[in-house]
C-alpha cells in the first residue's frame, strides 16, 4: 500500500500479507492511536473483528500499535460490525476499530475506524490519519505511560437486548415462524440464530460455525452464493431465509418459495413499513438503488434523498436531515431509532415483524409492489484506469438526461442505467432497470458497451 490514500469506500481493505502485512497494520494503528490521542489523554478504544483467518493475527498488530500511543484498548473479540458499533455508544467509548473485509473474499481483510457516535469517521478525518501515517508524526509514549489492553467480553448480549427493544416480540412469537439463517460462517453466526430463537422463531442454520475459509459460500450474499439457502428454505417450508455478509451489517432474504430477493425490493418493503408507522417523512438511499424505492416513498408523501454510494455517506446524510430510515440495494438497512448505521440482525427482525403484522408472506408483499426489472452486471476495470474510463463515459453520455452524483446514471423515458466504478473492487458496476424486461436487458448491454469502449480508449491513451 504505497499510495497516499489508505482509506477506500469502506475503510482500509487489502489482501493479507500482501497489502495488509502485520507491520503495515501496526503502523496504521499507531497513526490511528495518535489521531485519537490528539483529542484527549485517556482514550478508550474498542477493538473487534470478523471471523477471517487473519483477523486475530492482525488484531494483535493493531492492538499493539494503538496501546503504544497511550490509548486504552478493550478487545471484544469476534463480533458483527453493528454489534461493535452499538457497544461504542452503550459503553461510552471514544471510538472503535473493526478488523473486517465485510463481503470480500477470504484472502482479504480490512480496518474500519469508528468514532464515539458509533459512525465511521468522515473522509476528512481519514485524511488526517493518512497524513500522520505518511509523515510518521507518531506519538511515542514513555514505557510508564502505555495504554492498557483488556479483554471486553459480553457485547453480543447487550446488542441483542438493544434490538429486542425496537420490535413487537409478541406479534412475532405468535406466528411461530420457521426461519433458515445463513451467516456465511461469519460473525453473524454469533447473533442472528440466537436472537431469532429468543423471539420465538424456529431456527435452522447453515454455514453458522465461524470459519475464515468461508467453506460454505463466499461472504457476499447474492443469488450465485445463496443456492443452498434458497433450496433449504423451500425444502423445509420455512417462512423466510436470512443471509448476512461476512460482518453481518447487511441482510439479504429468500422468500418462502426460496427465491433470493434483491436488496432493492426487500429494502423498499422495510422503508414502506417504517414510513407507514412513523411521523418522519424522510428516507435516504444511494444512487445505486432502484427507482422503485422513490415510487413507494412518494406514496407516503415522504421525500427520498439520494446520496453517493457508501454506507457512511448514507448515515451522515440521515443524521444531517434527521431521517428515520436509510437503505442500500446491497441489503443494508439503517434504522435510526436503534442506530443510524446498517445492521443485519436489526434488518432480519424488522422483516419478521412486517410478516407478522401484515399477516402475509414475503412473496405476496413483493407481488404487491410495482414491478421493476433490475439487472446488475459488472465489468473488470483496473483501478488505475477507473478515472479515465469515467471521463470516457461522461463524454459518451453528454447531452443525455443524467445524474453524475456518483458514476454516471442515465435516465430514459422507460428506464435508467448507473455506470459506476466500485470503491472496493477492480470492477465497474452497471445497474439497469425498466418496467419492461427486454428494455432492461437492452439498457444494461448499452451500459456495458460504454465501459468497454471507455476502457479501449483509456488504454489507448
Ligand atoms: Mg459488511
Amino acid at each position: 500500500m504505497a499510495s497516499r490514500i489508505l482509506f477506500g469506500t469502506n475503510g482500509i481493505r487489502g489482501v493479507v500479507n500482501k497489502d495488509l502485512t502485520p507491520e503495515f497494520v501496526t503502523k496504521v494503528a499507531i497513526a490511528i492511536g495518535t489521531y485519537f490521542r490528539a483529542r484527549a489523554r485517556n482514550q478508550k478504544i474498542l477493538v473487534g473483528y470478523d471471523s477471517r483467518t487473519s483477523s486475530i493475527l492482525l488484531s494483535r498488530s493493531l492492538i499493539s500499535g494503538i496501546a503504544s500511543t497511550g490509548c486504552n484498548v478493550y478487545d471484544v473479540g469476534y463480533a458483527p460490525t453493528p454489534a461493535i458499533q452499538y457497544a461504542v455508544k452503550h459503553f461510552e467509548m471514544d471510538g472503535c476499530i473493526i478488523i473486517t473485509a465485510s463481503h470480500n473474499p477470504p484472502e482479504y481483510n480490512g480496518i474500519k475506524v469508528v468514532d464515539e457516535d458509533a459512525v465511521e469517521i468522515s473522509r476528512d478525518e481519514e485524511r488526517k490519519i493518512e497524513g500522520i501515517f505518511h509523515e510518521e508524526k507518531f506519538l511515542r509514549n514513555k514505557w510508564s505511560d502505555l495504554g492498557k489492553i483488556d479483554a471486553f467480553p459480553g457485547i453480543i448480549e447487550v446488542y441483542k437486548e438493544a434490538i429486542k427493544r425496537h420490535i413487537d416480540i409478541k406479534a412475532i412469537r405468535e406466528k411461530q415462524f420457521r426461519v433458515v439463517v445463513d451467516p456465511a460462517n461469519g460473525v453473524g453466526s454469533l447473533v442472528t440464530p440466537y436472537l431469532l430463537s429468543e423471539i420465538g422463531c424456529e431456527v435452522l442454520t447453515i454455514n453458522s460455525q465461524l470459519d475464515g475459509n468461508f467453506p460454505g459460500r463466499l461472504p457476499e450474499p447474492k443469488p450465485e452464493t445463496l443456492g443452498v439457502l434458497s433450496s433449504t428454505t423451500k425444502a423445509v417450508k420455512a417462512d423466510l431465509g436470512v443471509a448476512h455478509d461476512g460482518d453481518a451489517d447487511r441482510c439479504i432474504f429468500t422468500d418462502e418459495l426460496g427465491n433470493v430477493c434483491l436488496g432493492d425490493i426487500t429494502g423498499t418493503i422495510i422503508v414502506d413499513y417504517i414510513l407507514q408507522r412513523s411521523q418522519s417523512r424522510l428516507a435516504v438511499t444511494p444512487i445505486s438503488t432502484s427507482t422503485l424505492l422513490e415510487e413507494v416513498v412518494k406514496t407516503h408523501n415522504a421525500k427520498l434523498r439520494w446520496t453517493k454510494v457508501g454506507s457512511t455517506i448514507v448515515t451522515k446524510k440521515m443524521q444531517e436531515i434527521n431521517a428515520i430510515i436509510g437503505m442500500e440495494d446491497n441489503g443494508g438497512i439503517f434504522y435510526s431509532p436503534h442506530q443510524p448505521v446498517r445492521d443485519g440482525a436489526m434488518t432480519a427482525v424488522l422483516m419478521l415483524e412486517i410478516l407478522a403484522k401484515k399477516k402475509t408472506t414475503l412473496s405476496q408483499l413483493i407481488n404487491k409492489l410495482p414491478k421493476y426489472h433490475i439487472i446488475k452486471e459488472r465489468h473488470d476495470c483496473p483501478n488505475q484506469l477507473k478515472k479515465r474510463v469515467h471521463q470516457e463515459v461522461l463524454s459518451q453520455t453528454e447531452g443525455l438526461n443524467r445524474m453524475t452524483l456518483d458514476g454516471v446514471k442515465v435516465f430514459f423515458k422507460d428506464g435508467s442505467v448507473l455506470i459506476r466504478p466500485s470503491g472496493t473492487e477492480a470492477i465497474y458496476r452497471i445497474v439497469a432497470e425498466s418496467k419492461n424486461d427486454g428494455r432492461a436487458k437492452k439498457i444494461v448491454e448499452w451500459g456495458i458497451s460504454l465501459v468497454k469502449e471507455g476502457l479501449k480508449n483509456a488504454s489507448a491513451r
